[in-house]
């Protein structure tokens, strides 16, 4: 398989390449030139891995820089085992009453669903380099929005050649996320405070990654850059997978068999989550609709109705603070996707979003996304009181971003007549998000010590918090770090370039 820039602005490279750029350097994401479709009549009978591998061999096992077989399995059973997941499913799936698949994303080391793509870049990253034979030290940039930044910490932790340094919104992540990262190991771990939201994070990276003065200077140093946001290739390319094995799973729960058609529902930010749901449709994956849930931030619900793309508004702070985005990445690969590689409208639209902020996609376009999906987006009361709802009827308790989904998929159900089984992505852990949580359980404000929250929610939920949590408390804070959005380049100049710094340098406390 070889990659394209969704601009047509540089020459297509191997999956090696992709995953080692990170993202096109002159701007622009790299995308595969096509989309190859396969026979999911082996579904039947496949485990987790079985299902990466035929997934995934098409996309990595062919062409220039290509792993063999043998590499991409190993790689597979050190992402995916019972270490690293809490369940041998990896991803199982939760059927309601009403027959709603809800595709459980979390059972990895840090209780997000990133983990399920976080824990196999790294391997993929070694090998990559491996096969180009880089000898670099690669700098892992990373803008987060609270689940990104540990779950590639937890990754990244330790993996030779590799520094990350993660930038996140100092106050735009839930306590649980902060302490998360900011307890964070390892010797080649950074995590930075940002004073501003994740748009400033993720346009402070993108502008690192533009600046070919500073790529220059680093590459002296044997440093390259590269992403594991949602950007890279490496990112999108496990999510297909689960969105595969979640189709399985619930055909299977229902007594249906392959071939029977599904709606998916994705609570959204950087729409890389719902972008990999619509690769996994092309790939043939029998899924009639996507639908795009967003929170008070519905940037994109107002794009899929209009057309018109305006970040310019108002910015929230949510209880789904994970999509919290008013700048979503992975737009610019669908709409590559859409317009059938049209480069030229891409690049206009994109320089538009730039320049002033919008863009406005003409109406063929804009026909072809309706085709495969439809937005929706949930307000705030309506996310705690979905929660309660659900926890009420079914005695399962969902987190704000799937409260999101789940709201949206009750207003898409009233838009349709014939409903086919939908399966629901659940993001992350209920006991990620205590403060939401408990005010919807308890139709209270949270005591303001969320481990305090934590006792009551199990107290009246008889559940057990996830074990990435179980160990929190009380672990010693290890970054303290703490910039403005303007000195993000400085910041890591002074990293990197200082004569002072030293490689697996142990964090200062
Ligand atoms: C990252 C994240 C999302 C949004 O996913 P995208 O791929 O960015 O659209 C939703 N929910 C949770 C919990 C997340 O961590």
């Amino acid at each position: 398989m070889r990659y394209i820039s969704s601009r047509g602005n540089y020459p297509e490279v191997g999956i090696s390449e992709a995953i080692v750029e990170g993202m096109v350097p002159k701007g622009g994401l790299f995308l595969p030139e096509r989309i190859p479709t396969i026979d999911f009549s082996f579904l039947a009978k496949a485990n987790y891995h079985d299902v990466a591998y035929h997934v995934l061999a098409p996309y990595f096992c062919e062409g220039e820089g290509a792993y063999t077989e043998a590499e991409l399995k190993s790689s597979l059973q050190e992402a995916y085992n019972s270490t690293t997941f809490d369940t041998e499913e990896i991803a199982p799936v939760k059927v309601l009453s009403n027959r709603v698949g809800i595709l459980e994303l979390w059972h990895g080391p840090t209780a997000a669903f990133k983990d399920m793509a976080l824990q196999i870049l790294p391997h993929w990253l070694v090998l990559s380099k491996k096969k180009l034979g880089k000898h670099t030290t690669t700098v892992i940039l990373v803008a987060t929005s609270g689940d990104t930044g540990k779950a590639a910490l937890e990754g990244f932790k330790n993996i030779p050649g590799t520094e990350i340094y993660v930038f996140f919104p100092d106050e735009g992540v839930s306590l649980v996320q902060k302490l998360q990262m900011l307890t964070t190991e390892g010797l080649n771990t950074h995590v930075v405070a940002v004073e501003g939201n994740f748009d400033d994070c993720q346009g402070m990276v993108k502008a690192i990654f533009a600046n070919s003065e500073f790529r220059a200077k680093i590459t002296s140093r044997r440093y390259e850059l590269s992403s594991a946001n949602s950007i890279n290739w490496g990112r999108l390319a496990p999510q297909i997978v689960y969105y595969v094995w979640g189709y399985a799973k619930l055909i299977h729960s229902l007594g249906l068999g392959i071939g029977h058609e599904i709606d998916v529902v994705v609570p959204t930010g950087n729409f890389g989550n719902i972008l990999a749901a619509y690769y996994a449709k092309q790939m043939g994956l029998p899924i009639r609709r996507l639908v795009c849930a967003s929170n008070q931030n519905n940037v994109l619900t107002d794009f899929l109705r209009t057309g018109v793309y305006e970040s310019k508004r108002p910015f929230y702070k949510t209880y789904s603070p994970s999509m919290d985005i008013l700048v979503s990445s992975n737009l610019e690969r669908f709409l590559t996707e859409i317009t059938k590689h049209n480069f030229l409208k891409i690049q206009n639209w994109y320089l538009e979003l730039q320049e002033k902020g919008r863009f406005k996609i003409d109406a063929t376009t804009l026909k072809g996304i309706h085709e495969v999906m439809w937005g929706y987006w949930t307000g705030e009361h309506q996310t705690l009181s979905t929660i309660r709802q659900v926890y009420e009827e079914e005695n399962y308790l969902l987190d704000p971003h799937t409260a999101v989904a789940y709201h949206a998929l009750v207003q898409y159900w009233k838009d349709i007549e014939d409903k086919v089984p939908v399966l629901v992505c659940s993001t992350a852990s209920p006991f990620k998000f205590n403060g939401a949580i408990y005010r919807a359980l308890f139709d209270e404000e949270a005591p303001e010590n969320e481990f305090e929250a934590v006792k009551r929610i199990v107290e009246k939920t008889g559940l057990t918090p996830h074990r990435a949590l179980a160990t929190l408390e009380g672990l010693p804070v290890l970054h303290r770090d703490h910039i403005a959005p303007k000195d993000g380049l400085s910041y890591l100049e002074g990293k990197l370039l200082s004569k002072k710094h030293v490689r697996l340098k142990k964090p200062s406390s």
